[in-house]
């Protein structure tokens, strides 16, 4: 494992999933690593979510067929690699008048076929007088389509994520807080709580719903976007039912409420969505509670009271708040090939740096950008060590970039051989092990810190 005395190739704020993500997949690259964590490892929203390994379903409704596949092909990653802490969980779907049958089987075909799955079945539609989960549901409730996503440990995720980022010489901390970082022009020093510092050359922001905290306060970026804070909430109950499948539930108000099996005797719901100020602000109110009862029970046969709770919780989504007041959930419009594709153009990332990890795999490789050399002159090269043409980065929503050669090999290469620099792929990747949701970790750093260069 590296030393606090190391100079960092990268210093990751923040050990929840995106941070413990990015540390393995780092650190697998062959680059120096360093993670801090202020409080424990996924201590935070990665270990208060719905625990769904999921392509999400209903952002189907939204069009986001592109984001839905990526998920999608994760999902069979992630089942695959971590059998131990995640397997395929059958979802029930009652048919309700929220939405009409063909919709929800027209959503269902296309997450069935949108990527290629070995791990999880495809859907199909039940009659709940004859299958098992119909027991659980008020009687009118005659048919549904049963679907499958992913059920994982969200903390033991993050917890397997650092354990073999620090068996690949990760140097990882917890419960110590970045207070500050400077940078020198070369490097940054970065302060810790416990009074000690640490170098780093580049800094990757995962702090989640403290991501805009610690770009402005900690790292002095005053132009970071600023983040709405929306908390979701959970409630933990006696098991509603005794077969193996969760229920999505349909609402009148358009949201969704799921209902897992949870720890053998007990059932997962959620969740909500309610505007907060701060992180610690967040904690279940009585409403949401009363919100989620009310939504279950609409289905349930036994219905559940406030007595069959028995734990609750709440995590904190952080949205970016754009100029002019909207919202941007962090997705595929902002994703990793973009920022990555940014950066170079910015010129915070040269190909060169990314020479000798050509062989990213396969996994990564879809989310970075095509690079082609759109015009190469050789000749300027031989007279004058400098690169003549332009690369253009096209990412898989169409959006084309250029970049001159000589920005794309950081301005101060002399490669002899840019053709073949331009055609290796280049990442430091997030994306190995996680969800869609990892761009957001990476995306945040580029809009709070600096990107290797
Ligand atoms: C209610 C809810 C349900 C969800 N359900 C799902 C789901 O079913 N499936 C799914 O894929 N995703 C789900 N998500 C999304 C998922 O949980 C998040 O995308 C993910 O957990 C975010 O992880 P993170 O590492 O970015 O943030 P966090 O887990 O919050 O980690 C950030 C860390 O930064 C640390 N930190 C902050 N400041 C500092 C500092 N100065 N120095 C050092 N460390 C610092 C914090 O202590 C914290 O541990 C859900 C989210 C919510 C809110």
């Amino acid at each position: 494992m590296a030393s606090q005395s190391d100079i960092f190739d990268v210093l990751i704020i923040g050990g929840g999933i995106n941070g413990a993500g990015i540390a393995r997949d780092a650190s697998g690259r062959g680059l120096k690593v360093a993670l801090v964590e202020a409080g424990d490892f996924g201590g935070a929203t990665s270990s208060a979510s719905t625990k769904l390994i999921h392509g999400g379903l209903r952002y189907l409704e939204f069009y986001e067929f592109g984001l839905v596949r990526k998920a999608l092909k994760e999902r069979e990653v992630l089942l695959d690699i971590a059998p131990h802490i995640s397997w395929p969980q059958s979802f029930v779907l009652p048919s309700a008048p929220e939405r009409p049958d063909w919709k929800l089987r027209a959503g269902l075909f296309l997450y069935d076929h949108l990527a290629r799955r070995k791990v999880v079945p495809g859907s199909n539609r039940i009659d709940l007088r004859q299958d098992r989960a119909g027991r659980a549901l008020e009687s009118h409730y005659t048919h549904a389509f049963r679907y499958w996503d992913g059920w994982v440990d969200d903390a033991r995720l993050v917890i397997a994520n650092i354990a073999d980022a620090a068996a690949r010489g990760a140097y990882v901390r917890s419960r110590t807080r970045v207070t500050t970082t400077i940078w020198d022009g070369s490097a940054w020093t970065v302060a810790l709580s416990d009074g000690t510092s640490v170098a780093a050359k580049t800094i990757v922001n995962t702090a989640g719903p403290w991501a805009e905290e610690v770009a402005r306060s900690v790292m002095g970026r005053n132009d970071a976007p600023s983040l709405r804070l929306v908390q979701g909430s959970h409630i933990v109950t006696r098991r509603v039912h005794l077969g193996r499948d969760a229920f999505m539930l349909q609402q009148p108000d358009g949201r969704i409420i799921f209902v897992l099996p949870y720890e053998h005797d007990f059932s997962l719901i959620g969740t909500t969505e309610r505007s907060i100020d701060t992180p610690a602000a967040a904690h279940i109110t009585e409403e949401e509670t009363d919100y989620l009862i009310a939504a279950v029970n609409r289905y349930l046969a036994r219905p559940l009271t406030l007595d069959d709770i028995v734990h609750r919780f709440s995590g904190v989504r952080p949205l970016i708040l754009e100029a002019g007041g909207g919202i941007r959930a962090l997705d595929a419009k902002f994703s990793l090939q973009y920022v990555l594709a940014r950066a170079l153009l910015d010129g915070h990332v040269s190909l060169a740096h990314f020479e000798g990890q050509a062989h990213a795999d396969a996994r990564v490789q879809a989310w970075l950008p095509r690079i082609e050399v759109a015009a190469y002159d050789d000749s300027q090269f031989a007279h004058s060590n400098h690169f003549g043409g332009a690369v253009r980065l096209t990412l898989d929503d169409g959006t084309v970039l250029e970049a001159s050669v000589e920005q794309a090999l950081g301005r101060t290469s002399a490669h002899p051989l840019p053709q073949h620099l331009l055609e290796a792929k280049f990442a430091l990747c997030a994306a190995s092990v996680l969800q869609a949701d990892a761009v957001e970790a990476v995306a945040a750093a580029v809009c709070c810190g600096r990107s290797i260069g």
